[in-house]
């Protein structure tokens, strides 16, 4: 049985002190603690780091990071390590979010070699794959979603207890407000966890969470939640506000209970 797994991905969004008053806004908002509630994660950028540790320690939300770089220290300007993610007490960091391959060269090897890094520094990568418009049209997202698949874990050891989790994140669904159907979203689920099984096994595929990514809201939430292979939601926009990304919570926590 697989947990829900929510997270927020900011972006380039919000500064210290909206970072504090998210967190104000939003714990008081969570349930007591149940076996019901899902995993809740923030990932806001570097310099909000040591804020998100200071509002969210000792609650029911942890924080991590929207990338990493695979080498553990070094002459490389700009860049973070993972030691550094951790000495922050990061648990998560997403590795290949479509706008960092878009924007910033990431490649599916580049990916392989970053999440290499972060589980072996204790980090738990949430790895991004998904199909753009034209890949979509052109009936390539099988091909898209494999090649990444195979590459980008290329020499990684998933292991059995979930230190891998996946995000399909369909590039035209990502802060467009045209979310994928709960249909296409379990399709695509359903055939990242046959890859997973195929590679590393039956106990793996059942261990590793696949969330879905692309304009999730508190209205469709619930949809793509009750598919039987999406495990959770990486958010943008949705998890700026407290009030929709609790609206979110909320839904996961509800459907776990069932
Ligand atoms: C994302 O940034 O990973 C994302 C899914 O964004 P949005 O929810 O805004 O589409």
């Amino acid at each position: 049985m697989r947990r829900f797994l929510i997270a927020g991905n900011w972006k380039m969004h919000k500064t210290v002190q909206e970072t504090e008053a998210f967190a104000a806004d939003l714990l008081p908002r969570l349930s007591a603690g149940s076996a019901s509630r899902p995993d809740i994660l923030i990932c806001p950028g570097f310099p909000l780091l040591a804020a998100a540790h200071k509002a969210f320690s000792g609650s029911a939300v942890s924080w991590g990071a929207q990338n990493c770089h695979a080498e553990a220290g070094g002459a490389y300007t700009g860049e973070v390590s993972v030691e550094m993610l951790k000495s922050l007490d990061c648990t998560y960091v997403i590795i290949g979010h479509s706008e960092r391959r878009a924007m910033f060269a990431e490649t599916n090897q580049s990916c392989a070699a970053k999440i290499k890094a972060a589980m072996s520094g204790g980090l738990k990568p949430i790895y991004c794959v998904g199909e753009t418009l034209e890949e979509r049209r052109g009936n390539l997202t099988n091909d898209v979603l494999q090649r990444q698949i195979v590459e980008g874990l290329d020499g990684v050891e998933p292991g059995v207890d979930g230190v891998l989790t996946i995000a399909y994140e369909p590039v035209w669904a990502i802060g467009t407000g045209l979310a994928a159907t709960s249909e296409m979203a379990e399709e695509a689920h359903a055939f990242i966890r046959a890859q997973l099984r195929d590679k590393h096994g039956e106990k793996t595929a059942e261990a590793v969470r696949i969330l879905y990514g692309g304009s999730m809201k508190p209205g469709n939430a619930a949809d793509l939640l009750k598919r039987p292979n999406v495990d959770g939601g990486l958010i943008g926009g949705a998890s700026l506000e407290a009030e929709s990304f609790a609206a979110i919570i909320s839904h996961a926590e509800a459907l776990a209970e069932h």
